[in-house]
């Protein structure tokens, strides 16, 4: 051990180089941003000459941003947003990043706390903030910043907080273990009418002896005001219970989710993960969870492949499904079975890092279809039909036409290349296969030698699930059952 004074001028030593790296760090991130933009207007400038719509102009630099650095789109379309704030609004706060004096994280906060500021306030207050947030951390940059502009500019109050009110949403995004992050920004008293809803289901709904902790209680109350059933129940088991639902307990709406499934950890033969659309892998148990209250697809392996080659001993069927689907290859719009069985392989949007589900996302013919004569271009079937939500199906409609620098390959193993104009690319594949087919069984957990699945009775009682187990079960509800959810007609 080396004396206090030695100790002491280690550690400053390291503070002081501490403080060097974050301020390099802060200047590197300027400079990248500042690239990123650059790129937008690069981008923008090209499309808006080639007539693309002035709201969808250099959207796509986010895409060509995430496969050049392996960044999710959501975090490079943040990036390019706020470095075009600094470009436009906050002048100070850019120069003082530029310069490594202030952090990315106090960029956000002066960004986020002056985002609803009238020009005249941001004039008055913008480098004071700036000079200010280099001696005080994000939350107090806030704090002292929301005050100056109220002094600043009390009349516009109430035009600031009808901005940020217009800035309202809700907001679910994946987290690990089968979990979600919900979040929402509410008019204040509209976010405090739900919570104080939440807290008295929380407390009224349930006795004492309910095993749940108040935020337990809390979460489960925001799903059963959405799930239909509108109360919770306790959980505490006795009989007696005071606060015991009367009569009927209430019903639990179906989830109107997409679940890809392989049919035997459907019926507990297997632990495999499953695939919820949108989100990623859920496990097995979650999957049998949602199905009991489910609408089944059935995929089958051999017709998922490319070009569905039929086996042997299924050739004389798949002779007769030619005849009938040819037809229907001719039509733009694919049937309903094609759409969902093209919908269940790719699982999500196509496009690399993108998130939106199938469900949501726009089928896009792979090979173009030509309208005026059907048999020359591309035709609707599940092999030539992909997933792309909306912003990535204007990209591949440009890519096609020659309008933007971007290619968009398609191998028959359904792989997708994506080339950006500068060469760079990404390959993705369905996320749909490894789940509805896996390749690696994975045994089902067993205590003491019984396995832990629930009984699945209610699965696979109805006739649809009469299946052979080589056959793959998709859980689905179409638009056309949600609607007829939503009109109340529950009976699917
Ligand atoms: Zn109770
Ligand atoms: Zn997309």
């Amino acid at each position: 051990m080396g004396d206090i004074a030695d100790d002491m001028a280690t550690a400053q030593a390291v503070i002081a180089r501490l403080q060097a790296v974050h301020s390099d760090i802060a200047v590197l991130q300027a400079e990248e941003m500042a690239l990123m933009t650059a790129l937008y207007h690069l981008r923008r400038e090209q499309q808006l000459e080639c007539g693309v719509a002035y709201l969808d102009a250099g959207e796509s630099t986010a895409t060509e941003i995430g496969i050049a650095l392996k960044v999710s789109q959501r975090s490079a379309d943040d990036l390019i947003e706020l470095g075009l704030g600094l470009e436009n609004r906050y002048p100070a706060t850019r120069e003082a990043f530029e310069e490594g004096h202030i952090d990315l994280a106090r960029v956000r906060a002066i960004s986020k706390v002056l985002t609803n500021a009238s020009d005249d306030v941001l004039d008055k207050l913008e480098s004071k903030v700036a000079a200010y947030a280099e001696k005080a951390e994000p939350a107090r940059v806030r704090r002292n910043a929301n005050r100056w502009i109220k002094e600043a500019d009390p009349e516009g109050q109430a035009e600031r907080r009808k901005a940020a009110e217009a800035e309202r949403y809700v907001n679910i995004t994946a987290a690990d273990n089968g979990t979600t992050v919900l979040d929402a920004v509410l008019p204040a008293a509209g976010g405090q009418a739900v919570f104080e809803r939440l807290r008295e289901m929380a407390l009224g709904q349930v006795c004492g002896k309910d095993p749940r902790t108040i935020s337990q209680r809390r979460a489960d109350a925001l799903v059963a005001l959405a799930d239909g059933t509108g109360r919770l129940v306790c959980q505490c088991g006795r009989d007696d219970c005071p606060r015991a639902v009367v009569g009927e307990a209430p019903v639990a709406r179906k989830a109107l989710v997409q679940v890809g499934v392989s049919a035997e950890t459907l019926a507990g033969l297997q632990d495999n993960p499953a695939l919820l659309a949108g989100f990623g892998a859920i496990d097995a148990d979650l999957a049998r969870q949602i199905a009991r209250h489910a609408r089944f697809e059935i995929i089958t392996e051999s017709t998922s492949t490319a070009n569905g080659a039929p086996t042997a001993d299924g050739v004389e069927k798949a002779d007769a499904v030619e005849k009938t689907d040819s037809a229907v290859e001719l039509r733009y719009r694919p049937s309903a079975r094609i759409a969902r069985r093209a919908r269940a392989i790719d699982g999500s949007c196509r496009a690399p890092g993108c998130q939106v589900p199938a469900a949501a996302s726009d089928l896009d013919h792979q090979d173009r279809f030509d309208h005026g004569d059907p048999q020359a271009g591309g035709r609707t079937t599940e092999a030539n039909l992909g997933a792309r939500c909306r912003r990535h199906h204007r990209l591949k409609t440009l890519a096609d036409n020659h309008r933007n620098g971007w290619q968009v390959i398609h191998h028959s193993d359904r792989r997708v290349e994506w080339r950006t104009p500068t060469g760079e690319s990404a390959i993705t594949t369905p996320e749909g296969p490894d789940y509805l087919f896996p390749a690696t069984p994975v045994p089902p957990v067993t205590v003491g030698g019984v396995p832990d699945a629930e009984p699945l009775a209610a699965v696979l009682d109805p006739g649809v699930a009469v299946m052979d187990l080589t056959e793959i079960m998709m859980v689905y509800s179409t638009p056309g059952q949600r609607r007829a959810v939503r009109r109340g007609r529950s009976k699917m």
